[in-house]
């Protein structure tokens, strides 16, 4: 309480200096400016506040304590989120929780229950009340809260309950960090260690890096690009900041501009990271690489950042009709992923194009390795497009079953092929896109699922509903060959049949198998879980590349001999090798394609 009157008498003071100086009535835009840019508290009132601090002793644990007028002495409701946007899945982030306590400005303890796992109800209590709770966060690998004694990751919607009624309040954080902590957020610095957003849904979308960061920055288009670093690794900083800004630039082209002032990269190094992960926001974005990988090609990060930074427009400003408005507490199901994640993706791979990250034979591969994945994927044949994106909340972003990143990126470009031969090549996806931002995403409006039809209707000017029904809608295998002919390119798809014992899923440095398919040569053969493989044809091997590549060196009906160790005990087992079909494809420039394909072709690998 003394602090933040403390903070009321600064204002005020510096508020009576600048009076004396300058004659407010003749300069108040010029006083909205400074003051949006030089003392943002005056626009953030601190009826709102979050005190963050940590455990530095075990480093298991955060205390976070909200201050709050409460005038009326009312009852109030603090919630904990049950998932974080972009995420998709449940988190029950209440479940972390494992202390509560309010009390009054006296100090005297205010009676509370706990309504459920993610909501505590607060007994009144006039005038200024806080309430404290203990955060056990879960582990990093996971989408939350994660901490050890190098740093934090801190999501919003994991780590600041929610004051239900006072979520459009300004609220303001103030953060104890951990001596030689630096912190990289969208959040707009207030001071020194406090920050201000204009309401839960801004606090909730500006996740919190912490650690001994280190740090580079760029400006694109008058914005300020920050990039914040956890985790030693030896990568080319200039070659990776040089390409991250190609693709800010080649985005920003795309969409006409960009639509903040400061955007803030959160990467999370790490040596023991397979691949990537990212969450978007709506101006920053959070990505885990392998350290090993960019050290070795800092271009292995061009995906991934190209996918969430497209994100701030699309997801995050062009948004679904489900998460407008957000609702912490309740799944938000919407058929409309394949929109907001596959197209998010093929717009990715273009920035990454027409940046020159990526040259014209990579990006064709790129779409040929989509195309290879879903026609290896049967459940093509019996999951649509629209139920993939319904039931992620049941299966998972990376559940069974087809992907809508996967089908919703080769419907993307198909939809963009068919845009410019309806049109002659005068509109295409880009049109759909710009109408999205500057009807719906202005307006702030979300996108209802059935809208699409419609949608392209209006941006495109052509009736695309017999296409949407079959391939969004419907299930019938995308027609690669003829829609890609279009745009001069050529697609091959074959069907090979090649070597396997089956498809096994090993982990760790002793070859364990984590998961494997009873019915697979192997599993025949009697290859059970957990087993040990010690080695193939009396050769050692390292994980699954190295099975599989000893595998594929084989002929069908040939056997591959393999020692396992299961309970302590070595055996052989004798595994004849079976056979599997695996598409190929490939995509090429035809030799000889008529005018209007060729000007598809030039204009959709060139872009704006
Ligand atoms: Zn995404």
């Amino acid at each position: 309480m003394t602090h933040r009157r403390g903070e009321r008498n600064r204002v005020q003071r510096r508020h009576s200096v600048f009076f004396q100086r300058i004659d407010f009535s003749r300069c108040r835009v010029l006083f909205c400016l400074w003051a949006c840019l030089v003392f943002p508290a005056l626009l953030y009132p601190a009826g709102l506040s979050y005190t963050l601090a940590f455990d530095q002793l075990t480093w298991k644990y955060l205390t976070v304590t909200i201050q709050l007028e409460n005038p009326s002495g009312r009852r109030l409701l603090f919630s904990m989120p049950n998932w974080i946007p972009g995420a998709y899945e449940w988190g029950l982030f209440g479940d972390q929780v494992i202390d509560f306590s309010a009390v009054d400005s006296s100090g005297a303890k205010l009676a509370w229950e706990k309504l459920s796992r993610s909501d505590w109800e607060v007994q009144g209590g006039e005038g200024p009340i806080s309430v404290a709770y203990t955060l056990k966060p879960i582990s990093r690998s996971y989408w939350g809260t994660g901490l050890d004694s190098t740093g934090a990751l801190l999501e919003g919607a994991a780590t600041w309950m929610r004051v239900r009624d006072l979520e459009k309040m300004p609220v303001r954080v103030r953060v104890r960090a951990p001596a030689g902590w630096r912190i990289a957020t969208g959040l707009t610095r207030e001071t020194g260690e406090s920050w201000v957003a204009g309401g839960y849904d801004e606090l909730a979308d500006c996740p919190l890096l912490l650690g001994a960061l280190s740090d580079t920055s760029f400006v694109v288009d008058g914005a300020r690009h920050e990039l914040y670093f956890h985790g030693e690794a030896a990568i080319d900083r200039p070659a990776f900041t040089a390409m991250v800004g190609r693709i800010v630039a080649a985005q920003s082209r795309l969409m006409g501009g960009l639509p903040y002032t400061r955007y803030v990269f959160q990467f999370i190094l790490s040596a023991d990271e397979r691949g990537s992960s990212g969450l978007e926001h709506r101006n920053s974005t959070t990505i885990r690489l392998s350290s090993l990988e960019v050290m070795k090609d800092v271009r292995s990060a061009a995906s991934i950042i190209s996918h969430e930074f497209f994100h701030l427009w699309n997801v995050k400003r062009i948004t679904s009709a489900a998460f407008a408005p957000l609702n912490y507490q309740q799944e938000a199901r919407t058929e409309s992923l394949w929109w907001f994640e596959g197209v998010t993706s093929y717009y990715a791979d273009l920035a990454l194009l027409r940046s020159g990250v990526w040259t014209g034979d990579e990006f064709l591969r790129h779409q040929a390795m989509e195309i290879e994945r879903l026609q290896d994927n049967p459940d093509r044949l019996r999951t649509t497009l629209a139920q993939a994106s319904w039931r992620v909340w049941q299966n998972g972003f990376a559940g069974p079953g087809i992907s809508y990143y996967n089908k919703g990126q080769l419907l993307g470009l198909l939809l963009d092929v068919m845009i410019r031969k309806a049109t002659r090549n005068e509109k295409s996806l880009d049109h759909v896109l710009h109408y999205l931002y500057h009807t719906y995403a202005r307006a702030g409006r979300g996108v209802g699922d059935d809208e699409w039809a419609d949608i392209l209707r209006q941006a495109a000017g052509k009736d695309f509903t017999a296409f949407l029904d079959r391939y969004l809608y419907g299930l019938a295998e995308l027609p690669y060959q003829e829609i890609l002919a279009f745009a001069g390119l050529k697609a091959v798809v074959q069907t090979e049949r090649m070597p396997t014992i089956g498809a096994i899923r090993i982990i760790g440095p002793r070859n364990r198998v984590f998961s494997l398919e009873e019915t697979s040569a192997a599993g025949r053969a009697g290859l059970r879980r957990n087993d040990l493989i010690l080695s193939i044809d009396d050769q050692a091997f390292k994980g699954e590349a190295g099975l599989y590549e000893w595998v594929g060196k084989k002929t069908i009906g040939d056997t591959v001999r393999l020692l396992i160790s299961r309970d302590g005990i070595q055996w052989p087992l004798t595994v004849a090798v079976d056979s599997r079909e695996q598409i190929s494809c490939t995509l090429s420039l035809s030799p000889s394609p008529d005018p209007m394909a060729l000007a598809i072709r030039n204009s959709l690998l060139s872009g704006p």
